[in-house]
């Protein structure tokens, strides 16, 4: 496989497609640089070897030039991390930015503008692409969070590169933690499901039958197994057109061996809000006019004893609507575990958006072993699928 490491890097230039596409406040702070900071070694591998650096990312998606989504707001954060000056254009292509990338001098990192702000990008122009080639003597792609697309500076570019292209270490590194749980997890491999909609996630949880022991289930998710099963969930989040899913899945679990833990008890609301009236119940006997937001205590306790038993573990989509306080417990409860398991010798995978910004919510990802920096493409890779990103790096 190509990676960073088995190119001379002395004094070309290094196009490298990072994944900057970060948040921030109404001031342009970034709320959550956590894909900044994991481009940086491979920026540093480069600079400290006498390379020059092109940097490409995209950043939401604008409809044309929009100001807010410039790259320019990444500037002074991307110096500050990389004790660096940053040399930005705002422009991705033409003779000026192909003469400025020409005349970087070893070790400097430029940084150009939004590739989305032309809509060629994520039609994988192939124009585009060769627009961009011209900024690098290597092509790096180090962009996880995008690699199931394809997209012109994702993998259409590859081909322009011959050779000279590789995975950063980012993407090595996704790669590595990721095979390992599909490849060599330590059982008990315990998954935990979360989030908004069981339909959103029917391939990944069929996946993760195949691969694991336990199957922990929360989140608006749970409610539609529930309802499957004949319980009452009042105006939870349910999707009635899965409900036959909800109970297919429950069958090939048992079938394959797999406990599936759903949640014994709710916390529920009277309205989706913060300060809405609360009450508690078993999660098969919500009132007709409450919702369940969050697993309750007793499900708490279930959901970490099966995690502390547990040598491998994986997380994606939290237990409650963890964005309001009041209904934030279950997954921070979940988040502990995870990083109590992981003090014992437990190894112990976050990913996907939303856990993400979960356990960086409670400053917990430290204590896990990888957080991953892919949401879909984290999933798609764990589901087996080939992703367009990697392929155009390691095959021909
Ligand atoms: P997903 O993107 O599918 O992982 O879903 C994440 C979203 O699910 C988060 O924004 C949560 O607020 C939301 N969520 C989690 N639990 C519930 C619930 N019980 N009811 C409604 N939404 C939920």
């Amino acid at each position: 496989m190509r990676r960073l490491d088995s190119f001379p890097i002395d004094n070309q230039r290094f196009l490298i497609r990072v994944d900057f596409n970060v948040p921030m406040d109404e001031n342009f702070r970034i709320t959550d640089d956590t894909r900044i900071r994991a481009a940086l070694p491979t920026i540093q591998k480069i600079t400290s070897n006498g390379g020059k650096v092109v940097l490409m990312s995209h950043r939401g998606r604008p409809k044309g030039h929009e100001d807010h989504l410039s790259m320019k707001h990444i500037v002074s954060h991307l110096e500050k991390l990389l004790s660096h000056s940053v040399i930005f254009i705002d422009k991705c292509i033409g003779l000026e930015v192909e003469t400025l990338s020409l005349s970087l001098k070893a070790g400097q990192v430029m940084l150009i503008e939004n590739l989305r702000f032309h809509k060629e990008e994520k039609e994988g122009d192939l124009n585009f692409a060769k627009e961009l080639s011209k900024l690098g003597d290597v092509y790096v792609n180090d962009a996880f969070g995008t690699a199931h697309r394809n997209h012109s500076s994702t993998s259409v570019i590859a081909s322009f590169f011959g050779d000279k292209k590789c995975l950063g270490y980012v993407m090595s590194n996704e790669m590595d933690h990721i095979s390992k749980l599909i490849n060599n997890a330590k059982k008990p491999f315990t998954a935990i499901v979360g989030g908004a909609k069981v339909s959103s996630k029917i391939d990944i949880i069929y996946r993760l039958l195949d691969l694991v022991d336990n199957l922990i289930i929360g989140g608006g998710m749970a409610y539609t197994f529930i309802k499957a099963k004949g319980g009452q969930t009042g105006l939870s989040l349910v999707e009635d057109e899965a409900l036959e899913l909800a109970q297919t899945i429950l069958h090939d679990a048992q079938q394959r061996g797999v406990n599936i833990h759903l949640p014994v008890d709710s916390v529920n609301a009277d309205k989706f809000d913060n300060k809405a009236i609360i009450e508690y119940t078993p999660i098969d006997h919500i009132s007709n006019d409450f919702m369940g937001l969050d697993i309750g205590s007793n499900s708490i306790d279930l959901f970490s004893e099966v995690i502390s038993r547990s040598s491998t573990l994986l997380w994606n989509g939290p237990m409650g609507v963890f964005e309001m306080d009041n209904f934030s417990k279950g997954t921070k409860a979940i988040a502990l575990s995870l990083a109590q398991a992981t003090s014992q010798g437990a190894y112990t995978l976050v990913g996907g958006g939303d856990s993400v910004a979960a356990i960086n919510a409670f400053n917990l990802a430290h204590h896990v072993s990888y957080v991953s920096t892919g949401g879909g493409a984290m999933l798609e890779y764990l589901e087996g699928k080939t992703l367009p990103g990697i392929a155009a790096i390691i095959e021909d």
